[in-house]
């Protein structure tokens, strides 16, 4: 393999580095940023005093960059190298380079603020502004001042706008890596067509009947849409005459994949053959698959958008900036000339795409992050007047203020409260947090850790029940005693419980629809959950996570009471005349239950009268997700 850009500039990185405690570095995707950075610092001395941290906004990237890094460097990953991930630490004392989620460093910095174990500290794939990766900018721009002389932040990005990172850690240096980018040739459609699911398959097709070798990246917005035009490839590509065109492997790639077939993209394609690649935008930046030649670009993604006002989500196809366009394109011009194919008119990118992405922090709830920053106990830490590089809106910093109030995490003052403190500790969703404590109080935390544990695992359970989609969860054949008119909550928790009867007998998942995978990472979580509430809830709290399983309507009734405490702000009572629920919480709206929800929608009769729910997402209507009945 060719040398990667940024090792020709280890020299000028180090002298740097050396010389300043902030320091910007912009390259272009693949020039090697995630890969090597950490091994040039590691080999000029850096992990003498202490770790090498480099962060990712995507799970899915920090384990396959450690996995990378171990193997360059010829180690046992969780060794010298390892990675961690809300949920899963695969380190070890002799660990001296660690990836992790820019969470799981937001997290740790509760802990010891001065994050001293760490001697660099990365901050990759800054262009991606996650939300997690904007606080801790902010962050970091304290913690230098605190640490001047024996901490070293770097902040990486491909596109990111250098400048203005750099005046906001006062006028760092920059170091720019030029890629050796190909020219990539720019194939716009005349119109919008009207299914860019067919219009990407017509395109693959078309491509590989014509153009020489070379793989395909196409950009999907998701899970869903993959699927079918992995299908639809499949089914094609066999029909194709043999004779005209080489031998083809299709290969999807999307975060929620299971590791081994993530690893598929990272081996090039066998002679005389062509890879489809069928991704969302997690090969935008964060991964890079090496060989393409060809990109099909939709101009979409999906998005989550939190609206303040309404406490809605709404996940919402939207259509991409002129940078993220730029960078899909660039994708095709690594290894030789390549050739984008917009699957929209040039005047929609010109006058119809914004220039830059919008932050993630300008579309989120910011409960979680406020909770965080207060944890901190940072001086004169006002959080309306936080350094952010961009910062949210009022409204939105107030409505997190206002729903941590309503949940006792900070009084009147704006202070955290006792219980906000623990609550910060554990690594959920305030509401939940809040949720586990009450049960704790209530004698039920047994089963609430279950709830919390079955929902963090949510994406690789249930066939039916991946996020945002509206399809109707197939109904479980198990044997349970019926708790499904009560909701989702005691629904999953029964199927737990269901599992631990059977002595987690893998068999009983498979003969269930239930993936092993799944309930064994939700096993291992609850443990983790569980430790953590043995840990913080010493003192006059008495935890109960090992108490015997039984059947038990008070503890059901238990449960449902803390999720009201936890989701006090999430309330929704029946309408009887419109077939489904106004909210309580903010200003009233219509909204309905979620169809992937156990409660029965076609049954009115049946429908409780008043339900707490997880989260409102707008997709064709409102809906609440994960809603459990009061009565
Ligand atoms: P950047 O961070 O600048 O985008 P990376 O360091 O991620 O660049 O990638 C540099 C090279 O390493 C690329 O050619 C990429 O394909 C390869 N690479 C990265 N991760 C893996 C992996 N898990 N397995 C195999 N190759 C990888």
């Amino acid at each position: 393999m060719a040398v990667l850009p940024i090792l020709q500039f280890e020299e000028k990185i180090i002298e740097t580095v050396k010389q300043n405690p902030v320091v910007v570095i912009i390259g272009e995707t693949g020039s090697g940023k995630s890969t090597q950075l950490s091994q040039i610092l590691h080999r000029n001395g850096y992990t003498k005093s202490g770790i090498i941290a480099v962060t990712q906004p995507r799970r899915v990237a920090a384990v396959s960059v450690a996995r990378r890094v171990a193997h360059e460097l010829g180690v046992q990953l969780g060794e010298e190298v390892g990675y961690a991930i809300r949920f899963e630490d695969r380190t070890s004392e002799k660990t001296c380079i660690k990836y992790l989620t820019d969470g799981v460093l937001l997290r740790e910095s509760l802990s010891g603020p001065e994050l001293n174990q760490y001697s660099v500290i990365i901050l990759d794939e800054a262009h991606e502004r996650s939300l997690n990766t904007d606080i801790l900018l902010g962050l970091m721009k304290r913690l230098v001042k605190m640490r001047l002389s024996n901490l070293k932040v770097l902040i990486t990005s491909a596109t990111l706008d250098g400048e203005k990172v750099s005046r906001f850690f006062s006028n760092c240096p920059i170091l720019t890596v030029p890629g050796k980018l190909f020219p990539v040739e720019i194939l716009y459609c005349s119109e919008r067509p009207t299914s860019y699911l067919e219009s990407s398959l017509k395109t693959a097709l078309d491509i590989h009947v014509r153009e020489p070798e070379g793989d395909v990246l196409i950009f999907m917005t998701g899970q869903d849409d993959i699927e079918k035009l992995v299908r639809k490839l499949e089914e094609r590509v066999q029909g194709l005459d043999e004779g005209s065109c080489m031998d083809a492997i299709i290969l999807p790639l999307h975060g929620s994949l299971p590791p081994e077939m993530q690893v598929r993209v990272f081996s090039p394609a066998p002679p005389n053959c062509r890879r489809f690649i069928v991704a969302t935008n997690i090969a935008e930046t964060s991964l890079t698959v090496d060989g393409v030649v060809y990109v099909i670009d939709s101009g979409y993604v999906k998005q989550r958008q939190y609206n303040p006002s309404t406490g809605m989500y709404s996940l919402d196809v939207v259509q991409i900036s002129k940078v993220q366009a730029n960078q899909r394109a660039g994708r095709a011009g690594r290894t030789c000339r390549g050739k984008c194919y917009r699957l929209y008119p040039s005047i929609v990118y010109h006058d119809d795409f914004l220039d830059v992405t919008v932050p993630e922090i300008q579309r989120s709830s910011l409960a979680g992050s406020v909770l965080y920053l207060k944890s901190l106990d940072l001086p004169d830490m006002d959080i309306l007047k936080f350094d952010f590089l961009d910062p949210p809106s009022r409204e939105s910093l107030e409505d997190a203020l206002k729903q941590l109030y309503l949940i006792d995490s900070i009084d009147e003052n704006g202070l955290v409260t006792q219980i906000g403190r623990k609550m910060a500790e554990l690594p959920l969703e305030p509401s939940l947090s809040r949720t586990l404590l009450e049960a704790n109080e209530l004698g039920c935390l047994s089963e609430a850790l279950t709830v919390a544990a079955m929902l963090s695992a949510e994406t690789t359970l249930l066939p039916g029940r991946s996020k945002g989609t509206e399809k109707k969860r197939k109904p479980t054949p198990l044997d349970l005693p019926d708790g499904s008119g009560w909701g989702d909550h005691i629904q999953l928790l029964q199927i737990y419980e269901s599992w631990h009867r059977v002595d987690y007998d893998s068999r009983w998942c498979k003969d269930n629809d239930l993936q092993v995978r799944g309930m064994m990472f939700t096993k291992d979580v609850r443990k983790q959950l569980s430790q953590i509430m043995q840990k913080i809830a010493k003192g006059p709290m008495e935890v109960q996570t090992n108490k015997r399983w039984k059947d038990d309507q008070q503890d059901y009734k238990n449960l449902r009471r803390a999720l009201c405490v936890g989701y006090a702000n999430q309330l929704a009572e029946r309408m009887i005349h419109h077939n489904g629920y106004r909210t309580i919480g903010y200003k009233p709206q219509l909204v309905q239950v979620h169809p992937s929800s156990v409660l029965r929608t076609d049954e009115d009769g049946l429908l409780p009268n008043y339900v707490v729910y997880h989260e409102l997402i707008v997709t064709s209507r409102p809906f609440m997700r994960n809603v459990c009945a009061i009565e």
